[in-house]
């Protein structure tokens, strides 16, 4: 059983464990310790006391223990990503993918650390020296999800512990087993006791001791909105910090003189990467009346070179979901959607364990399929008269998180830049985006509190101190 990692122990509790099976195949794969809240109270004192030592430690020294956890990892790449393939069902290249886009960022994270610097300010005051510094928040819980289980977790772990934060982490149960290589990989640095804590267990106990947690001063969430705000509630009773990374409904929108073939490619990527579970995965498509058809034709008929299957296998194009939950949402949303209207053009069925990449055609604005998160390989595309609609449709949500345009037009791109109420918008390629030289981040229930990944990621994990010095007379 793989164990619990409290101030620099492997711990294995008495009881409670996480019996993960396989989204491939339904296997019982290794079990993992469950933490209590008992345990969260333990590595939260254990963050607590390593806090000053953290802070403390010269900056380069902790960019070399992040360093060295990325080392640890890329040591271990074949075997992450085969763990990461069976656990949640992502492609073996998909999984490569995230796993060796997490070292990079890591790395980064390493090295803008020891740039990240105050500012000198002009006082109004003669004989006044105004500067800022950053400095960590401290006790630091960090709670992640399941479907980019390997780099989101790395990213704010990284991020966290090398501003200085201690972290307790709980992880996702449905990828305790890949987050286990993750502890693994920072509990052998250099970094003080206590400062890395690692607690799997269902986050309605553990996940919910954790943010609620007196202690704890910031928490990092990947999540849905729900229980993003569920814990931003409880954290606003003792004014933690928050920074939240939410649910999507994200649009791609395409507009009358836009290249459909290329359109067509970079949505039919984008609802169908990682079967369609990313939260900036493309979940509504809007386009002009002048284009609609071609496009519909278009996406139809690349979704239907897709392979789904084992994603052991290196054809597979798409692997299966998750769990049950999002074959059922996906199921009816389409179900719902073609009651009321909709056609499906291709796929829509959908088996015990696979989904058929389906595509929804004359989708209206209102209807499930284009206002609720899916989650799974679907892509409903929606028809507007112009421009102009095809913003307003895409403003009408309460998420904002990543959205794309097609368009030759330098004016267009500009006015639909302009108008999107969106944390990031791609031209002319696919929304499912992420690099570490952006940030990345939601507008409104899509996220707040901060960004995620870049320098930008780092200012989020530190508060700011203002310093005065007087040296008049
Ligand atoms: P989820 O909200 O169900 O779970 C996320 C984490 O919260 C898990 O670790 C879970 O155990 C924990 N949790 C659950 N209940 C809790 C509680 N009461 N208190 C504290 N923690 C609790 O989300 P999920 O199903 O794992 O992930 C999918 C969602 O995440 C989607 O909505 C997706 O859009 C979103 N997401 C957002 C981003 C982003 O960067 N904006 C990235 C990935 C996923």
């Amino acid at each position: 059983m793989r164990r619990l990692y409290i101030n620099d122990e492997w711990i294995e509790p008495e009881s409670g464990q996480i019996n993960p099976t396989s989204p491939v195949d339904g296997s019982a794969l290794e079990t993992v310790a469950a933490g209590t809240p008992a345990h969260v109270d333990d590595a939260v004192e254990a963050t607590v006391d390593a806090s000053d030592t953290l802070r403390e430690m010269n900056v380069h020294r902790r960019a070399e223990a992040i360093n060295a956890a990325m080392d640890a990892i890329e040591n271990r790449t074949d075997e992450i990503v085969s763990t990461m393939t069976v656990e949640v069902g992502k492609t073996t290249s998909e999984a490569r993918e995230e796993v060796e886009s997490a070292i990079r960022s890591g790395r980064e994270y390493a090295a803008d650390a020891v740039r990240l610097c105050g500012e000198v300010t002009r006082s109004q005051y003669d004989d006044r020296h105004n500067f800022t510094r950053r400095e960590p928040y401290g006790p630091t819980g960090v709670i992640t999800p399941w479907n980019y289980p390997f780099e989101i977790p790395t990213d704010h772990l990284s991020a966290a512990l090398v501003t200085g934060n201690p972290v307790t982490w709980n992880p996702a149960s449905a990828a305790a087993l890949t987050a286990t290589h993750i502890a693994g990989a920072f509990a052998e640095t250099s970094l003080p006791d206590g400062a890395f804590n690692f607690i799997p267990g269902s986050g309605g106990t553990v996940g919910a001791a954790l943010s609620g947690h007196p202690a704890v001063r910031l928490l990092a969430f990947t999540g849905s909105t729900e229980v993003g705000q569920r814990i931003a509630a409880t954290a606003a009773e003792r004014s933690a910090e928050c920074l939240l990374e939410l649910g999507g409904k994200d649009p791609v929108l395409v507009l009358d003189d836009a290249d459909v073939s290329r359109a067509a490619d970079a949505i039919v990527l984008g609802s169908n990467y990682n079967c369609g579970q990313s939260c900036s995965g493309t979940e509504r498509v809007i386009a002009t009346e002048s284009i609609y058809d071609e496009l519909v034709a278009a996406v139809t008929a690349r979704t239907e070179e897709l392979t789904v299957g084992d994603p052991r296998d290196a054809e597979t194009d798409v692997g299966p979901p998750i769990n049950d939950d999002i074959r059922e949402t996906t199921e009816r949303q389409i179900t719902a959607a073609v009651e009321a209207g909709a056609r499906v053009t291709t796929g829509g069925s959908i088996g015990d364990r696979y989904i058929e990449p389906t595509v929804l055609a004359d989708v209206a604005p209102e209807m499930q399929a284009a206002t609720e998160e899916t989650f799974g390989p679907l892509t409903p595309l929606i028809s507007v008269a112009d421009r102009e609609e095809a913003v307003a449709v895409a403003n009408d949500t309460r998420y904002g998180l990543q959205a794309a345009v097609f368009t030759e037009s330098l004016q267009d791109a500009h006015r639909v830049i302009d108008g999107l109420q969106s944390g990031g918008v791609v031209v002319n390629g696919t929304n499912n985006f992420w690099e570490h030289q952006l940030p990345f981040g939601g507008f409104k229930q899509s996220g707040s509190g901060g960004e995620y990944k870049g320098r930008w990621h780092l200012e989020s994990m530190t508060q700011v101190k203002a310093v005065a010095i007087d040296y008049g007379d």
